[in-house]
């Protein structure tokens, strides 16, 4: 009872405080988010699914279909019109990723590291004259962003960072080798985090904006990771790199903030790639119960299948609205650390969860052996939870 009064005095703050906002939203999405929805559902479906599988083999970065989502608005949703977004929010942003993501998490990975962990950061911190010139250019899907913080060795500890920045005339020199940067293959530009004054431990970190390729800034080996290959991971190794004064985003020793601050809102792109994951298994494991005859019926008539196939959908749905919260909470600009956070970890453990079950509702004699892994994708029905 009482997390049914917090729940409603809460929807009510929202819908009071902004008057845009309620809970009711969490259950009907409005006209415009339905519309992103549905626009990219069906061009994943269409463009995406049947050549992820080929994307992640190659390792190659899918550049048609990164134009032609930026011509969509989807490379940069929540930068406003006036700089060649498309002025849409974070809730937007979750649907699309989504959507991406059940037809290619390569591709979803690239549109959200753009949209969350490039633009994000430029968009909050960077001047009218940065927002112009590292902005604009990164709409369209002609070029995409990276963002570079994580270091060998200093991993999750983002507070000590062992990149310097020095001051020498009127550049900045860069020293250093960021670790695991996704998109820095295709990139045309990255924030890069940096020390300006060791003294002062995470608060004399500052970040920077470096235009790539540039003269210093080298690229490390592409990983040959598990999966979402078609997204380059690799190092950035700085040396002696010179940028000038100008390209400092934000002040002198706010870059922990600004990554921090970063990090909250990449951490709902995680969240819906997640989901897109696991709805897609879902999608897959569902239509093979019910094409599936086995002991004379579809084996999507046991119950033993049948219990899984609802695990899954509560699974996901659970993970869902979790995700729109934190994302609603963003829009209306109030906390929402804690709940990406949550978002995220719920979104993850339910895309593992799901698609273990999906193994075992396709057994061994499953799509996988009988049908080419494009088809698998393709043919697999949208189930409407
Ligand atoms: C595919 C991929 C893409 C990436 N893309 C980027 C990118 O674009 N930009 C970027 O800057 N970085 C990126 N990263 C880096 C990533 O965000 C993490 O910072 C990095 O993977 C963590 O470092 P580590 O592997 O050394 O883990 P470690 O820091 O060694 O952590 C190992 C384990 O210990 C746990 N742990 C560590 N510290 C604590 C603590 N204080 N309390 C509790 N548990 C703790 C961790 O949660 C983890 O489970 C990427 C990583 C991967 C794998």
């Amino acid at each position: 009872r009482a997390a049914l009064v917090y729940c409603h005095m809460w929807a009510l703050g929202m819908a009071v405080g902004h008057g845009v906002r309620c809970l009711s939203q969490l259950a009907e999405l409005p006209e415009l988010h339905q519309m992103m929805r549905q626009t990219c559902r069906d061009y994943a479906q269409k463009e995406l699914a049947p050549i992820a599988a080929q994307l992640d083999k190659d390792h190659k970065f899918p550049t048609k279909q990164v134009q032609e989502l930026g011509a969509m608005g989807v490379m940069a949703v929540e930068v406003p019109e006036s700089l060649g977004g498309a002025g849409m929010d974070y809730l937007a942003y979750c649907l699309a990723v989504e959507e991406l993501s059940r037809g290619c998490a390569s591709t979803r990975v690239i549109v959200s590291v753009n949209n969350s962990l490039y633009l994000g950061p430029i968009l909050k911190f960077g001047t009218e004259e940065q927002k112009k010139q590292w902005i604009t250019p990164f709409t369209t899907g002609e070029k995409v962003g990276c963002f570079a913080l994580s270091e060998p060795g200093n991993g999750s500890d983002a507070g000590v960072a062992s990149t310097l920045a020095q001051q020498e005339g009127d550049k900045w020199v860069l020293n250093g080798t960021k670790a695991w940067i996704t998109n820095c293959w295709d990139a045309s530009a990255t924030v890069v985090f940096a020390t300006t004054d060791k003294s002062l431990k995470h608060k004399g970190i500052s970040a920077f904006l470096v235009p790539m390729p540039h003269p210093g800034l080298s690229l490390g080996k592409k990983e040959d990771k598990l999966g979402i290959r078609a997204s380059s991971t690799a190092n950035i190794i700085l040396e002696d790199c010179r940028i000038p004064l100008g390209n400092m985003l934000g002040e002198r020793g706010m870059g922990f903030k600004i990554a921090m601050q970063t990090l909250d809102s990449g951490r709902l792109g995680i969240a819906a790639q997640a989901l897109g994951i696991a709805q897609a298994a879902l999608d897959c494991a569902a239509d093979y119960a019910h094409k599936r005859t086995a002991f004379g019926a579809p084996i999507g008539k046991l119950q033993a299948i049948q219990f899984k196939l609802a695990d899954m959908a509560l699974a996901i749905e659970s993970a869902r609205l979790l995700t729109w919260r934190a994302a609603m909470l963003r829009d209306a600009k109030k906390p929402f650390t804690k709940e990406a956070a949550m978002a995220k970890l719920g979104a993850s453990e339910a895309a593992t969860f799901v698609s273990h079950q999906a193994i075992q509702v396709l057994g061994g004699m499953g799509y996988v052996t009988d049908m080419p892994a494009e088809r698998h994708y393709r043919d697999a029905r949208i189930t409407e939870i």
